[in-house]
């Protein structure tokens, strides 16, 4: 986006204070999550959405939130909308102040987005799958949907073959904590041995892999070479094949 830093490396103009705040060049960085006023409206819209009403726009929570919309879950396409929007609506503000010279204060432009997400949602979303956390943010934003009854399917857990353990490995992540387990059993069914972990890395994929590699070295060390290892991550299955490559080693 064409913010002032940009105008002025480009000679297009001389000033680079940020026009909300006067107190700082504008960037897209100070812009839309450094500057006190557009701090405030992100405050605001967490707040209001469960999401805590710290603003500390480190990269960390940056990474946290990031991780949290990651996939395509209902939740998580609903906290994208408010994202999008919040961004939106600060660069909307941003071009009121310097090309109309209209003002709007951080609680009205929280508010507004707020109203006009309800509206947006009320038209745009037909029902949610019927699950508590889906409710419980439907009820935090004020909106009423229609839910979807979850069907149930029957799944079994098989024993693996003779001379071969089986390694089930599960990571999980919520808005607060993180965590990983998995349990090893024989041929039998016999529990080997069982293992979880935790940490500070907010990133479900992490945990998914992190549970794989502990359950494997555990295996290793106890002197298992024939391991099968189950596990409901897709994604840290194919990179375990090299079928996917991980993030970081883009
Ligand atoms: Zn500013």
């Amino acid at each position: 986006m064409p913010t002032q830093d940009r105008l002025v490396y480009k000679k297009v103009m001389q000033t680079s204070s940020c026009c909300v705040c006067n107190n700082s060049r504008e960037n897209s960085k100070h812009l839309y999550f450094n500057c006190s006023f557009t701090k405030e409206i992100w405050s605001n819209v967490k707040h209001a959405i469960g999401l805590g009403r710290q603003v500390d726009h480190s990269n960390k929570e940056w990474c946290n939130l990031i991780n949290m919309v990651r996939g395509k879950s209902q939740k998580a396409e609903l906290i994208k909308v408010y994202i999008c929007a919040t961004i939106g609506y600060i660069w909307t503000e941003r071009n009121n102040r310097r090309f109309n010279g209209m003002f709007s204060n951080p609680t009205v432009i929280s508010n507004m987005l707020l109203r006009d997400m309800k509206h947006y949602f009320e038209v745009q979303v037909e029902e949610l799958k019927d699950i508590k956390s889906l409710r419980v943010f439907a009820n935090q934003i004020g909106l009423s949907f229609k839910y979807k009854k979850a069907t149930t399917k029957q799944v079994r857990w098989l024993l693996p073959p003779t001379g071969y353990i089986k390694l089930n490995c599960d990571g999980s992540m919520n808005m607060e904590d993180v965590g990983y387990g998995g349990m090893a059993r024989n041929e039998q069914g016999h529990v080997i041995f069982a293992f979880s972990g935790g940490g500070d890395v907010h990133s479900i994929l992490f945990q998914e892999l992190k549970t794989i590699q502990t359950g494997i070295s555990l295996c290793i060390d106890l002197g298992y070479r024939r391991i099968i290892v189950a596990s409901d991550s897709l994604r840290a299955i194919q990179i375990f094949k090299d079928i996917e490559t991980s993030p970081w080693q883009c």
